[in-house]
């Protein structure tokens, strides 16, 4: 019987960095980071070898540094196949920006740009000058700003006009979005006091009427992003609340969370209040997000009277909350885009994918089908085409859906099911399907790029749990 293998034969960490077939590896990594990993695996490979393991050659023990710095430089944030059916999911990124808006955001990233100074007259410039005209002219506002998010647009608007006095909200539109984006919390936050008229289903303009008083500072409406209050219900119309505001002297802001640009209805969607109408109601300062249905990257927006936004401007929290030049420069490149509504659908991702017909995608299910079923069936996964409902997501038209197609893979038990789920999330390039009635349904909405979705897939099946 032959003894344990010996380690005095392993080569140290000094010998390996020298070694012909590490200098690819040390180009590539850097000195500091292949030291430690190799470290690492001789460290490893003494124990195995110790518990009676062979001896690697040096190609063995590249072969496993390469494999440990491979797995440290995948990325969590690497792209992935969105096929939940949720087109602007919020847990994976929201819009998908358009080539103009990458392309611009390239450029911003690689060159100095006159982000805060004035090419006209060589003084200081502003941030928000990029973006207010055209933000006016798509919206028919006075005057607009921007920041992070939607979130802190509606955070820094109800500090900036109503700090130490009060709000007046609708019972039914104390909302949660998610997380910690609860009204009652955020009017805290923003040092208003929150007063609540109406009740959960039903609020009449003599409500807000009644509740005025010379503490109040504004009105808030807010949509009600992510559900749906159905049945004996009643609330105020926008212009009748922009009526009921001014008569009083308080301020009308209406937070539409999505909010669009456009009429989703040329598009074959469901119309949503759009923020042109929003603004010609009257309200005085309108909010919504850049990531959501507007298809750009992150941000929040608030248009409406000027004196207001000059207030808004002024409050130091914008300073805390701007946004930078990357994300100014594709928001600008993506605004522009509404400019051409003809071609919008075809360049702006969101509404591209929105837009997408059923029969191009159950098309999509049937020519892919056959492939990925002989690639599962010999784990025993069964792979039928089957049509599904896809979901706009980040709380726009909550509870319509649109009619979609996909693939529906299912197990001979649930654990095979879940083994499946898994070994796609673990993937290069991940794939995420929707568990579903003993199912992983794959929404094909999302897949444009179905070239690398079946390199993917392929290389999943590979190890796919029998
Ligand atoms: C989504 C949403 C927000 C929050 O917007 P973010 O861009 O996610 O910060 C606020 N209000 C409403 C009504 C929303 O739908």
């Amino acid at each position: 019987m032959p003894g344990p293998a010996d380690l005095r034969a392993l080569p140290s960490v000094d010998q390996l960095l020298k070694a012909h077939a590490v200098q690819p590896v040390l180009d590539q990594h850097g000195r500091a980071i292949v030291t430690q990993e190799l470290r690492l695996v001789l460290g490893e490979i003494r124990d195995a070898v110790r518990a009676g393991g062979a001896l690697p050659d040096t190609a063995g023990i590249v072969a496993s540094l390469l494999s440990r710095l491979s797995y440290q430089d995948r990325s969590k944030l690497r792209p992935l196949f969105n096929l939940t059916g949720t087109v602007l999911h919020t847990n994976l990124g929201r819009a998908l920006l358009a080539e103009e808006a990458i392309a611009a955001a390239v450029d911003a990233m690689r060159e100095a740009a006159a982000l805060e100074f004035d090419l006209d007259t060589g003084k200081r410039g502003e941030r928000d000058s990029h973006l207010r005209e055209i933000l006016c002219e798509l919206t028919g506002a006075e005057d607009a700003t921007i920041v992070n998010n939607n979130a802190a647009a509606v955070l820094i608007a109800l500090n900036a006009i109503g700090a130490g006095r009060q709000a007046i909200v609708s019972r039914g539109e104390l909302i949660e979005i998610g997380g910690a984006f609860r009204m009652p919390d955020i009017m805290e936050r923003a040092g208003v006091g929150l007063v609540e008229v109406g009740t959960t289903n039903r609020t009449h303009a003599r409500d807000y009427i009644k509740a005025i008083t010379p503490e109040t500072a504004l009105i808030l409406k807010v949509h009600t992003s992510n559900y749906r209050i159905e049945g004996f219900t009643a609330e105020v119309a926008g212009a009748d609340l922009a009526a009921i505001a001014s008569q009083a002297g308080v301020v009308l802001l209406n937070d539409l969370g999505s909010g669009t640009l456009v009429d989703l209805s040329r598009y074959g969607l469901t119309k949503e209040p759009t923020v042109r109408e929003a603004v010609a109601e009257g309200a005085d300062l309108v909010t919504f997000s850049g990531d959501k249905l507007l298809g750009g990257p992150q941000a929040g927006f608030i248009v409406g009277r000027k004196d207001l936004i000059a207030e808004i401007n002024r409050n130091p929290m914008k300073r805390a909350l701007r946004v930078d030049k990357i994300r100014i420069a594709a928001m600008l490149a993506t605004l522009k885009l509404y400019r051409d509504p003809d071609r919008l659908g075809a360049r702006l991702p969101t509404l591209r994918l929105l837009s997408r017909p059923q029969a191009d995608i159950r098309a999509q299910a049937e020519r892919l089908a056959p492939e990925i079923s002989a690639l599962l069936a010999p784990n025993g996964y069964t792979v039928e085409t089957t049509a599904c409902s896809s979901q706009i997501g980040s709380g726009a038209l909550p509870v319509d859906t649109i009619p979609s197609a996909g693939l529906r893979i299912t197990a001979p038990n649930g654990t095979a099911l879940e083994a499946l789920a898994s070994l796609f999330r673990a993937l290069p390039r991940p794939i995420l399907g929707r568990l579903q009635d003993g199912a992983l349904v794959l929404d094909l909405r999302c897949l444009t790029d179905e070239a690398a979705f079946m390199q993917s897939l392929k290389q999943g099946a590979t190890h796919a749990p029998a």
